[in-house]
């Protein structure tokens, strides 16, 4: 197992986690029913995709 030689300084232990901070996910509103849904996904509510249904939905409008 490769060991580290010098410890790790805060310093450089914060500078690396500077960069693990997770982003928003892009949403957009489905055509169909409104529900916000990812951006070239099927929607979970409702099952359209691109204008027709792609799955069966309780709640299809
Ligand atoms: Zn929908």
């Amino acid at each position: 197992m490769a060991v580290p030689k010098k410890r790790t300084s805060k310093s450089a232990r914060n500078m690396r986690r500077s960069h693990h901070a997770l982003k928003a996910t892009n949403s957009v509103e489905c055509p169909n029913c409104g529900e916000p849904k990812l951006p070239h996904h099927l929607c979970a509510a409702c099952g359209h995709y691109d204008g027709r249904a792609v799955i069966k939905s309780k709640k299809s409008a």
